[in-house]
């Protein structure tokens, strides 16, 4: 049997690295998509290559259209068997009234439109068996307040693409399944100006710590694998319990 076939969108740091290191371990070749960190890209394929995956790294900004294009070019479609569709960012944190008309088109741009239109492009290339799994956030579900209103909006999109495209999807044989994490340690605090935010939440947590990438991955490799083949249309929380 061939090797599974896995493209990540924004997968080559935080936890898009981790779920390709992890599926790198369990025997997937992958396609990685980034936009800036050529660096991280590099490094990450190097990490991939030495953990026995083929590996692709491919820039690729998931909010154009010759973005999406170019990245599922890089997929044999001949042996793409999963998407992740985990590209994201939050920007800026504060209240909704003092948060910048631009930031919020560019997160729901990124978070919302862009995910929507990779989710579209990833059943029409997959194959029957094939896995779409969506990256959305617990702040779908508390609204995040004085924070992110504007990316748990969007994040409250990805969450009804994952039940209504799962429904779709299955006439096909396609299983879409969303993975939202609560707050983990990734760049992502920072770049919305906030580095602080996991030692904050980790305080207030009933686990008394933030989450690791890693314990995403781990989520995602099972959404992937025959185990979750009946959990279509389920958005599996990874907030430890918070
Ligand atoms: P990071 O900031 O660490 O990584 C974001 C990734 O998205 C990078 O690989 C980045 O690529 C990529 N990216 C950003 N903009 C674009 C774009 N326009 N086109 C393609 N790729 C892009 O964030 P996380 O790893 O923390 O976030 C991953 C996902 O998890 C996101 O969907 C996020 O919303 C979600 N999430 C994260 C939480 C957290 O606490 N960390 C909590 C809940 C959900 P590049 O390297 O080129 O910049």
């Amino acid at each position: 049997m061939s090797r599974p076939l896995t493209l990540i969108t924004g997968g080559t740091r935080g936890i898009g690295a981790a779920i390709a290191r992890r599926l790198a371990s369990d025997g997937h070749d992958l396609v990685l998509g980034f936009t800036r960190d050529e660096g991280a890209a590099a490094r990450t394929r190097a990490e991939m290559e030495d953990l026995g995956a083929r590996c692709r790294v491919v820039r690729a900004d998931v909010t154009t259209d010759a973005g999406i294009d170019t990245l599922f070019a890089a997929a044999d479609p001949a042996r793409l068997t999963g998407v992740v569709n985990n590209a994201g960012a939050t920007l800026h944190i504060g209240p909704l009234v003092d948060t910048p008309v631009e930031v919020i088109r560019t997160v729901i741009d990124l978070n919302l439109t862009a995910a929507v239109l990779v989710a579209r492009r990833a059943v029409s290339q997959l194959p029957e068996d094939g896995v779409l799994v969506n990256i959305s956030s617990g702040a779908a579900t508390t609204g995040s307040p004085g924070e992110y209103v504007h990316y748990a909006a969007a994040k409250a999109g990805v969450d009804a693409l994952t039940k209504g495209l799962a429904i779709e999807a299955a006439a096909r044989g396609i299983r879409v399944i969303g993975v939202a994490p609560g707050t983990i340690e990734t760049d992502i605090h920072a770049d919305a100006g906030d580095p602080g935010r996991p030692a904050r939440v980790a305080a207030a947590h009933p686990l008394g710590r933030a989450g690791r990438p890693e314990e995403v991955a781990g989520v995602v490799a099972f959404a992937l694998s025959p185990d979750a083949s009946y959990a279509a249309g389920a958005t599996i929380r990874v907030t430890g319990g918070r």
